[in-house]
């Protein structure tokens, strides 16, 4: 009857809590590492899988060899699908081969990369020490802060693009990233309508050397003329094309 759908059992609390963008699929299906599984678990308390999280994340972590290009609104869990791939690659890297910075994310606001900061540490709680330091590098704080925090070993940057920009130009950033394992643009359609254009290609230009062995994840709610553009110049050709909005 109608009535006996609406009693709610202990066995299925999260099916019935779900969001409309949360699918059946389970992060425990995922071939990753046990620390980030644990971190799912028992940090974030998710079980199962937005639907942009499903569709990436076996791509992803299925060949570092393919770029992704995905479409999918504000607020479907994108810092996730992004991050664990991310983790995944320094997981897999021995403490010596960490000596340079390992994955960039380029994010438009502060705030943004401020949240990717703290999602991506809560994603970290149960991993190794020298693997668990996120740098944030953004406008309107002291460089010199920055500078000092950016020194050895860093496996994961998260910047806005002048600042970025900023220590690419003026340092050894960009000698440092040129072995980077793993780029992200965030809200590329926001980097561009906010007029980052011409920093975002100068910054992908000083990041050219690792264009043909880096994976790069560009994330987008829209994919107007002047992503597919920065896409062209920032993903190798044979790049996955994923679509969670479907318009
Ligand atoms: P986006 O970057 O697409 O705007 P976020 O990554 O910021 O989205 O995630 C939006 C919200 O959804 C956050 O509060 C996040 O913690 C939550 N979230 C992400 N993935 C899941 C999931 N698998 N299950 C439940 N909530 C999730
Ligand atoms: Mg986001």
């Amino acid at each position: 009857t109608a009535t006996a759908t609406t009693t709610t059992t202990s066995s299925a609390p999260a099916a019935a809590q779900k969001p409309a963008h949360i699918t059946d699929k389970k992060f425990a299906d995922l071939d990753i590492s046990f620390e980030s599984r644990r971190a799912l678990a028992e940090v974030f308390k998710y079980q199962y899988m937005t639907a942009v999280q499903a569709e990436t994340l076996p791509l992803i972590l299925e060949s570092d060899a393919r770029d992704c290009l995905a479409k999918a609104k504000t607020g479907t869990g994108k810092t996730l699908a992004f991050m664990i791939p991310t983790i995944e690659k320094i997981t897999k890297k021995s403490k010596r081969q960490m000596s340079d910075v390992n994955c960039l994310v380029i994010s438009p606001t502060r705030e943004l990369a401020q949240q990717i900061t703290v999602e991506t540490e809560r994603l970290l709680t149960f991993h190794k020490d020298h693997m668990r330091k996120v740098v944030t590098c953004v406008g309107g704080t002291n460089k010199n802060r920055d500078v000092k925090a950016l020194k050895g070993s860093t496996p994961i940057v998260v910047a806005t693009p002048g600042r970025l920009l900023d220590h690419l130009q003026n340092g050894d950033l960009a000698s440092r990233m040129a072995n980077l394992d793993c780029l992200i643009l965030d809200e590329a359609d926001q980097l561009l309508d906010m007029g980052f254009r011409p920093d975002v290609e100068r910054i992908l230009r000083l990041l050219q050397p690792s264009r043909g062995t880096r994976q790069t994840l560009l994330f987008s709610a829209t994919i107007p003329d002047q992503v597919n553009e920065i896409a062209n110049i920032a993903l190798r050709p044979n790049w996955n094309f994923v679509d969670t909005v479907g318009e």
